[in-house]
């Protein structure tokens, strides 16, 4: 398997590969997401303005981790726990946070906890406090505290056998096209 090489004139990468898993592990999470919010009795968030509305109004219409006042134009989703496979956190309610644009793009997969210890200039004082204490009330008020230990491991299991699969799939797809790129010239 090279590094990359040219299909169609595109350039088909390791990366892109990856880039895909990732993309189905998304997807996984988002349907263990639905399965979640059905057991706990939520009802699935859709991103509609209602909805961001709700989310808003849980952190007083501010960024979750820097407090910058938030509209539902500018406020971005963003997912506490993030959503791949290392973190797997799901598509649920009480994963769901708003944040600014500044503070969703700086965080991206990051843990949580430590990226807003880090906004708070590293010390766990008050402001620290209040912020990670309306983050737990959220949590736990859609009950994504409800999620165990156990759930969590069987979840990151199967999202790293379905990355896994991804990869060794498109690995073999791309070798096999990649055998016969020269035919259509001979
Ligand atoms: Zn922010």
């Amino acid at each position: 398997m090279k590094c990359d090489y040219k299909i169609n004139g595109g350039v088909v990468s390791l990366s892109s590969v990856h880039q895909a898993a990732n993309a189905a592990v998304r997807n996984l999470l988002i349907d263990f997401g639905i399965v979640f919010e059905a057991l706990v009795g939520n009802v699935l968030y859709t991103d509609s303005s209602t909805d961001r509305t709700v989310l808003l109004t849980d952190f007083n219409h501010r960024c979750c981790y820097c407090e910058k006042k938030l509209t539902i134009d500018t406020m971005e989703k963003d997912h506490l726990i993030p959503m791949n496979k290392t973190y797997v956190g799901l598509h649920a309610w009480g994963n769901l946070v708003p944040a600014c644009h500044s503070c969703n793009s700086k965080k991206s997969g990051k843990e949580w906890m430590s990226f807003l210890l880090g906004k708070c200039g590293g010390k766990k004082g008050k402001v620290f406090t209040r912020r990670h204490n309306m983050i737990i009330d959220h949590v736990n008020k859609y009950g994504y505290d409800q999620l165990t230990t156990t759930n969590i491991r069987k979840i990151s299991q199967l999202a790293n056998d379905l990355h896994r699969d991804v990869v060794l799939s498109l690995n073999q797809i791309h070798d096999k096209y990649q055998r016969n790129m020269y035919k259509p010239f001979l």
